[in-house]
């Protein structure tokens, strides 16, 4: 069918991509929501037509792109191949990934060496005397005199090895990509940017994607263990028996944790839901504080009074207040009547 060919303005027998270019041109030029011609429509259905028929008529009759007239990356098995992707690691502290944030992420590639603008070569100011043959063009090689390679004979050279990259033409360059972290990433979550990643070798195809294997630094406070959130927090002994709420500083913020009055040891307290924030289909964590007693020290005379009136009080009722002062007692001092003056 010659037709279709003279249709989309080729030869019969050209390559598939040059069909595809041919009706990508084509298309573009007549697709009736571009082209206003009353005839624009059926135009474009015949190229189609042509374009699908020519297509099949190829080889393995490979998708076509009914609706989509531009170049669209949904070419199928034609399109030009990816990039690879680029993998580095990402180092947040806990507030960073609890928050969120905006690193600053350095990418190395290789670029064209800026001082000798790819060629591996400095052009010299001034011409130099070869240093091998010594402006000969020649050296004496196994008894006989041979044309000399690093001047190829002239004696003399405009040109030395770029020193910069050693004759590569290639260097090291870097760009910073701000990359924007999202709240709940947790270490060893993957954090995905798309089209960063190294170019295509088709200057036509995308590039890869850059991942990010996020890492949380440790920090002088808080621990995870998965989304849990775990401090040690030092509190008044006096205030865990009195009971109270007690203020825990968190990344976003701080809590007031609540803690029940009665005893003074050392304790965990736990709540639901204010750890780790939640991500990656994970629901929140818990937020683990572990209560440490700590008794007052440099008491002056008049904190001293009160202390005393409070565990005469107490002392009233030694087996249940001291029950363990009251054992002791009972057992080595059996004639008095608790420890009281
Ligand atoms: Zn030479
Ligand atoms: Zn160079």
């Amino acid at each position: 069918m010659n037709d279709a060919y003279t249709l989309l303005g080729l030869n019969p027998g050209v390559a598939q991509k040059d069909i595809k270019r041919a009706f990508r041109r084509l298309a573009m030029q007549w697709h009736p929501d571009r082209n206003p011609d009353p005839a624009a429509l059926e135009r474009f259905r015949s190229l189609r037509a042509a374009y699908e028929y020519l297509l099949a008529d190829g080889d393995n009759g490979s998708d076509v792109d009914a609706d989509a007239p531009g170049p669209g990356p949904s070419a199928g098995t034609e399109s030009p191949p990816r990039g690879a992707d680029r993998r580095q690691d990402l180092s947040l502290t806990i507030e960073e990934a609890w928050l969120g944030c905006e690193k600053s992420v350095r990418i190395g590639h290789e670029a064209e060496c800026g001082t000798c603008s790819g060629t591996g070569q400095e052009v010299l100011a001034h011409t130099r005397l070869c240093t091998a043959c010594h402006g000969s063009g020649r050296v004496r090689v196994a008894g006989g005199l041979h044309r000399c390679e690093t001047c190829a004979g002239r004696g003399y050279s405009t040109r030395r090895t770029c020193t910069a990259c050693e004759g590569s033409g290639r260097a090291e360059a870097w760009r910073t990509l701000a990359v924007k972290v999202p709240p709940g990433l947790l270490s060893g979550d993957e954090l995905r940017v798309a089209g960063a990643g190294e170019p295509s070798p088709d200057p036509k195809g995308p590039n890869g994607d850059l991942r990010l294997r996020i890492s949380i630094a440790t920090h002088d406070l808080y621990r995870l263990e998965g989304r849990d959130l775990k401090l040690s927090r030092p509190v008044s002994a006096l205030r865990m028996l009195a009971g109270g709420d007690i203020a825990i500083p968190l990344p976003g913020g701080s809590l007031n944790l609540h803690v029940e009055a009665g005893n003074a040891t050392p304790r965990e307290v736990r709540v639901e839901g204010a750890g780790f924030p939640a991500g990656r289909g994970q629901p929140a964590g818990a937020l683990v504080v572990e209560v440490l007693p700590v008794w007052p020290e440099a008491c002056d005379k008049d904190q001293q009074r009160l202390f005393d009136e409070l565990d005469a009080a107490l002392s009233r009722r030694t087996k249940r207040h001291f029950p363990e002062v009251a054992d002791w007692e009972s057992q080595w001092l059996p004639g008095r009547r608790s420890g009281r003056h």
